[in-house]
């Protein structure tokens, strides 16, 4: 078994801006050279996500509409109050979403579904440079 990790970097508009990096982590899964194992692709740090999702604006905005009925951007947040960086929903929707996801490998391509595309989504306040950990384990 092999351990094969990698970085990318992504820049964002912040503001919930979603992005297909499923491209991006094919890529590294075919650099690799792993045919059969398990994809993980995770974002360090604690305003942004990765998901999957259908990749088309519809969605876009559906999801963007539901993670503002949960967590609004002008609410109030105990954070802000302690904080002042006024990116208390970023945080809230980024601990419900989740910073990883993994995907089974097998014949070297990822086991996505046809309209299933790996999302990074970042929630913050502003742009932002992020990093993307690929990490692809199998043999
Ligand atoms: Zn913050």
């Amino acid at each position: 078994m092999r351990v094969v990790t990698s970085e990318e970097r992504v820049e964002t508009r912040g503001h919930t801006d979603i992005l297909d990096i499923t491209p991006r982590v094919q890529a590294a899964v075919s650099k690799a050279g792993i045919a059969d194992g398990l994809a993980v692709a995770f974002v360090p740090g604690s305003t942004a996500s990765i998901t999957t999702i259908e990749d088309e604006p519809g969605l876009h905005a559906d999801l963007r509409a539901a993670l503002e009925r949960l967590a609004p951007e002008g609410a109030a947040y105990q954070h802000d109050r302690r904080w002042g960086d006024g990116n208390g929903y970023a945080h809230v929707r980024a601990a419900v979403l989740g910073p990883s996801v993994a995907v089974p490998i097998q014949g070297g391509r990822l086991m996505l579904g046809t309209w299933q595309q790996i999302v990074l989504v970042d929630f913050d306040n502003r742009p932002r440079t992020r990093r993307v950990v690929i990490q692809v384990i199998g043999e």
